[in-house]
């Protein structure tokens, strides 16, 4: 999980590049008649974003040819983006890049960590918001499996929202809340979870459990884990063999420190803390 700046774009010249590029008149009209209402919906995700509240935001039901907005319905809108902020040779294909990759310049995916950036997630998805289609604090650069795996469940309470890379840093960076566990297995297996500082606010607690489900996380963590624990073998082996278990320990304890001042809650930081308490792993569980 990382976080990342949140989009300096403004939305109302966003939508208005996306439109502007629409060969059909009449459609063009229709949307650019919408102007102020995507100005309102963006200006209002963004406040509710800020004060933990987009769950409060209703969604819009109807089916994909009725009327969404105006005299526009939910596929056009949701075309504005699929269509003309997408599309190849669009103008507003410039605005869909610099989110993609000057938001996130590590080029890593901030819902997952680890992930390589690939497209645009709708925070809050396009065919439930479809008003929010093009709006920049929605979109957030996201990799394949982060946009296409996560759950489709939308949420309705304050506990179920998952975290959001624009707006929830203190959450995401300012204390540790993932946490790993070594599996006495062979070969050695890594099992993630999450326990949240005692002194957080329910509401917090409960996000970040809900982001880790949503997201698939344990799974994806493990898998990621075995990969990384395969290449540690032989390194491992040879601290061990030139100067004993406690130097296995330090070495997985200085990585755990690097990896804290990078990512807080990285799957990395909380892999090497758990394989660097574990005496059955440094006194051999390596192999
Ligand atoms: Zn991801």
């Amino acid at each position: 999980m990382r976080v990342i700046v949140a989009p300096l774009e403004d939305p109302k010249e966003v939508y208005q590049v996306c439109v502007h590029s629409i060969a059909n008149e009449c459609l063009r009209n229709r949307l650019t008649a919408l102007e102020n209402d995507i100005c309102v919906a963006a200006s209002d995700y963004k406040q509710k974003a800020k004060t933990k509240k987009l769950y409060t935001i209703p969604p819009n039901n109807c089916e994909n040819e009725e009327i969404a907005l105006g005299q526009v319905t939910k596929k056009e809108l949701i075309n504005v983006y699929s269509s003309h902020m997408v599309g190849k040779e669009k103008p507003a294909r410039k605005a869909y890049y610099d989110l993609l990759l000057s938001r996130a310049p590590s080029g890593k995916c901030p819902f997952c960590g680890f992930g390589q950036v690939w497209t645009l997630d709708h925070y809050l998805p396009k065919t439930t918001y479809p008003q929010l289609s093009v709006v920049p604090s929605n979109l957030v650069p996201s990799c394949r499996d982060c946009n296409t795996g996560k759950s489709t469940f939308i949420a309705t309470t304050e506990n179920t929202q998952s975290l959001h890379p624009y707006f929830d840093h203190q959450i995401i960076t300012n204390e540790q809340w993932l946490f790993a566990k070594v599996i006495e297995t062979s070969p050695a297996t890594i099992q993630f979870y999450v326990k949240a500082p005692i002194d957080w606010d329910e509401i917090s607690k409960a996000r970040v459990h809900s982001h880790f489900k949503d997201f698939k996380l344990e799974l994806r963590y493990s898998l990621e884990a075995s990969d990384q624990l395969g290449c540690l073998r032989d390194t491992l082996s040879q601290y061990r063999d030139l100067l004993g278990t406690m130097a296995v320990k330090q070495h997985l304890f200085i990585e755990s420190q690097t990896h804290i001042r990078k990512h807080m809650n990285s799957w990395q930081t909380a892999m090497f803390q758990a394989l660097s308490v574990s005496d059955w792993y440094c006194d051999g569980g390596f192999q």
